[in-house]
């Protein structure tokens, strides 16, 4: 038999972080709803609350700090990207906030990659400067890299994080990973540099691990792909462990940590996550295929779709290990764009993604009416795009209803 610390990750995420015989036998875990936990002794409070203030993992105190059922979730959640630890919270918001607060140095800024996700942009933008904190946006892509490089000489220093996102939501443009890592490498002075973070919601766990690329911080929105059936908000960041520390610190000082019953239901969804992943990818694979065929469809943005040769498809070949249920696609107006949504019937019209149900929405009249046309138009998200997140239903099924509303549009 293989030794546990050998099992394969399909394996180790039915069992990891918990003994059911902690649990009087139960084979799954029980929600361990408790704010507070029994110290066996006066001495054992006093060195669970040393180790805590030492920034060590410490003995069950309060639920804000920690909880089992974080704990199960955190142990199991960091065996697909191959991290050293994790962080569970109550929202992919609260992660990205937290990482930033954990990080952000007075003196210095966080360079990102723009389009970045509505509530992060919002953050970077309209928030942290109400704080005095400076982010610098960059747009994603195949030029990053000279970005990074002229930003930095006209501030005259380094920035204390660099914030990607990719591929980038609408428009599914990548942007190297292992690249910035190296330029973050470069920006090394007196053995401080840049930490790398990711959002890896679109693509991760499971099809991009960009740990292996050398990137420190992997924050996730769970609500997505990783909770899986639109019936939670959560989020989590995994990463290497001495990054973890100032990052459990903010979040007890915040109040963001996940909720027992958060960690519970993510959970179960870890379970299956590796199957409904590659299932969805599937479905949306071949409903690209079928709008890049269709006359009234101008362009289709998938990663299958990336032409041969392109930077962008050598950058999707180098890092991700599948194309993902996400599928932008433009129309040749809002007007096309809006009687299509309006006559999809298997499709859910809504936001967010990443569920066992297929959703669409427009991101220029829904997830990105915050931001402004000229940024909209820069970023390629036009009044004909829409966005589709492939769920688990028979590909027959989606086809045929996709093939329907666009035969509405004209009509
Ligand atoms: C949804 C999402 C978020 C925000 O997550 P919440 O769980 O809604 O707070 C962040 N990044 C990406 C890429 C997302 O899709």
């Amino acid at each position: 038999m293989k030794k546990a610390g050998a099992l394969r990750p399909e394996t180790k995420i039915v069992e990891a972080g918990f003994d059911p015989r902690t649990a009087r036998n139960s084979v799954k875990p029980p929600i361990y709803m408790t704010s507070t936990f029994l110290f066996d002794s006066a001495e054992d409070g006093e060195r669970f609350f040393a180790d805590a203030k030492a920034g060590k993992k410490a003995g069950l105190i309060y639920s804000r700090i920690d909880n089992p059922n974080l704990q199960i979730f955190e142990e199991r959640l960091k065996v697909f990207d191959g991290a050293e630890e994790a962080a569970a919270f109550n929202s992919g918001m609260s992660a990205v906030a937290t990482s930033v607060f954990a990080f952000h140095r007075p003196e210095s800024y966080i360079l990102y990659c723009a389009p970045v996700y509505g509530g992060t942009e919002v953050l970077f933008e309209k928030s942290l400067p109400t704080l005095g904190m400076r982010a610098i946006g960059l747009h994603a892509g195949d030029d990053v890299g000279r970005q990074i490089k002229e930003t930095v000489e006209r501030e005259g220093s380094a920035p204390s994080m660099i914030f990607l996102e990719t591929p980038a939501n609408p428009s599914i443009q990548m942007t190297d990973i292992e690249a910035v890592v190296q330029q973050a490498h470069d920006l090394e002075r007196d053995g401080v540099r840049p930490i790398v973070a990711i959002d890896n919601t679109f693509l991760g766990p499971i099809f991009q691990k960009p740990i292996q690329f050398g990137v420190d911080l992997v924050i996730y929105s769970t609500t997505k792909f990783i909770g899986g059936h639109s019936d939670m908000v959560g989020g989590a960041v995994v990463g290497r462990a001495d990054l973890m520390p100032p990052i459990r610190s903010w979040r007890g000082q915040l109040g963001t940590h996940m909720t027992p019953y958060g960690a519970w239901l993510a959970t179960r969804s870890l379970e299956t996550l590796d199957l409904r992943m590659r299932r969805c990818s599937e479905n949306a694979a071949a409903l690209a295929n079928v709008l890049a065929e269709h006359p009234m469809v101008l362009k289709v943005y998938y990663p299958e779709l990336f032409p041969a040769g392109s930077r962008q498809r050598e950058i999707y070949e180098k890092q991700c290990t599948g194309p993902g249920a996400l599928i932008s696609f433009d129309l040749a107006s809002k007007e096309l764009a809006f009687r299509f949504l309006n006559n999809l019937n298997v499709f859910t019209l809504a936001v967010s993604l990443g569920g066992n149900e297929s959703l669409a929405e427009h991101p220029a009249a829904h997830t990105h009416s915050g931001v402004p046309r000229e940024v909209r138009d820069k970023i390629g998200v036009g009044e004909g795009m829409v966005r589709l997140s492939v769920g688990l239903e028979h590909i027959d099924d989606l086809t045929a209803d996709v093939l329907h509303a666009l035969e509405h549009c004209c009509g």
